[in-house]
């Protein structure tokens, strides 16, 4: 063996954290000072040098049901012994089928079909796709336009970027796909600052849809996709109104509505889907994260009969949407899928946002007058405190919460100048209580 190739084979020193180009993260400040997880349990992780640190943000808002919970550990390790791996292309297994019935029976009603994809990502991609040989199929192929809005997340493919909104995630990687355009965003601190829940002003903001199609004319635009709360751009929730606005548009104009609740499902808000909480239901719903917990990656996107049904016809012996990866419906996926929805079923986690939602909220709120804050929403298990920028230099003073409340025991997220917090959904009231009251410190503490 040469010894390069030998050299290779040697486990890397634990303290060499270069080869790994860590995702959204500013690596050289991280290799500098990093901050290494090495175990979770229910509602902390432990660090590598041996401290307790609280999780308020659910990982990254997906280990909804707490860390390391029995039922899901065990059927993720009967799995992987029983059946590791199956072909999802012209092959099944079993816990596929069920899960996928599982989830559309949990799901809101009309979205009767399931389409698997492993990250939240690719479930968006899957639905954009999707809407678009949706409308080719109905022999309305002239629709290829894609709406979606400023601020919004929808992952980082090149369909998500392209009809996201955020500027950072969009600005360094080209065009993005043709035919992209984007609603206003709805966050309005001049007349919602410090809403509690729903913020009242903004309905019409959903109008903005008309502007579009009046540009575009309708028979060129197949799909709007939102969030139905926006997550990931630092908590901008749906003025009272909207979101039955923005579907009624969608009808009067025949397009698609696609609500991407990657974060909102399984839930967040106090329902199991933002769907159910509003009830507004989209055509297609967009899931990740919650659906296995955050153990094993998946994502899967959801579609209405009227659009199944669509691609049901011709010949049975060929394929009906060529697209799918070959760890869709992964059996270790599955399997920890379906633990995890009897997990929240037997502790009533889908509905446990709504019944903590006002405690979570009384102490969000109480930190209104605390030193750089000038804005505090909520919603079921969703947090988010916005704070003043540095002049000159935004983002930096969010970081420095940031790294202030993990060296005093907490997890939190920012984006921008807002810290977000997402806990799971297993939080008790004292753990509320700590995580909100520690994060007054922290915020009294930073420049
Ligand atoms: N859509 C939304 C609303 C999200 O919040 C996220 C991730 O945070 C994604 C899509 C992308 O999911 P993933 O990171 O699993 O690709």
């Amino acid at each position: 063996m040469p010894p390069s190739s030998a050299a290779a084979l040697q486990p890397a020193p634990t303290n060499n954290l270069d080869a790994f180009w860590m995702p959204f993260t500013a690596n050289r400040q991280f290799k500098n000072a990093p901050r290494l997880l090495v175990g979770a349990k229910d509602m902390h992780y432990t660090t590598s040098d041996g401290r307790q640190v609280l999780d308020g943000t659910a990982g990254l808002w997906c280990v909804n049901a707490g860390h390391a919970r029995p039922k899901i550990v065990e059927a993720v390790q009967r799995q992987v012994a029983e059946l590791d791996y199956a072909p999802a292309f012209q092959m099944g297994h079993p816990k596929a089928f069920e899960f996928a019935a599982r989830l559309t029976a949990l799901a809101p009603k009309g979205l009767d079909h399931v389409f698997f994809t492993n990250s939240g990502s690719e479930a968006v991609d899957t639905a954009l796709k999707i809407a678009l040989a949706y409308q080719k199929a109905r022999g309305e192929g002239g629709r290829f336009r894609l709406i979606g809005r400023e601020r919004g997340y929808h992952g980082v493919g090149f369909g998500g970027i392209s009809v996201g909104g955020i500027v950072t995630n969009r600005k360094t990687f080209g065009p993005g796909l043709p035919g992209t355009d984007h609603l206003r965003h709805t966050y309005d601190r001049e007349r919602n600052a410090y809403s509690r829940g729903i913020p009242e002003h903004g309905a019409e903001l959903a109008d903005d849809l008309e502007r579009l199609v009046a540009l575009h004319d309708a028979s060129t635009i197949a799909a709007v996709i939102v969030e139905p709360v926006a997550g990931s751009t630092g908590v901008v929730l749906p003025p009272k109104g909207y979101l039955e606005r923005l579907r009624a548009l969608c009808d009067k104009h025949g397009l698609l509505l696609i609500f991407d609740e990657v974060i909102t499902g399984f839930g967040r808000l106090g329902a199991p889907f933002a769907t159910d909480w509003f009830g507004v239901t989209p055509d297609i719903m967009v899931t990740a994260k919650g659906i296995t917990n955050g153990v094993v990656p998946m994502g899967a996107t959801f579609v209405s009969s009227k659009i199944y049904d669509v691609f049901m016809n011709g010949p049975e012996h060929i394929i009906e949407l060529f697209h799918g990866y070959t760890y869709s419906a992964h059996p270790l996926a599955c399997a920890a899928g379906l633990a995890t929805l009897d997990t929240y079923a037997e502790e009533g986690l889908l509905t446990r946002a709504s019944e903590v939602g006002e405690r979570f909220a009384d102490a969000l709120h109480a930190l209104k007058g605390l030193p750089h804050v000038i804005d505090i929403r909520n919603i079921g298990l969703v947090g988010a405190v916005e704070l003043e920028p540095i002049e000159g230099q935004p983002t930096k003073r969010a970081f420095s919460a940031f790294l202030k409340a993990y060296e005093k025991g907490i997890m939190i997220r920012t984006t921008g100048d807002i810290i977000a917090m997402s806990p799971p959904l297993i939080i008790s009231e004292a753990q509320i209580d700590e995580l909100v009251g520690t994060l007054a410190d922290v915020l009294r503490e930073i420049d």
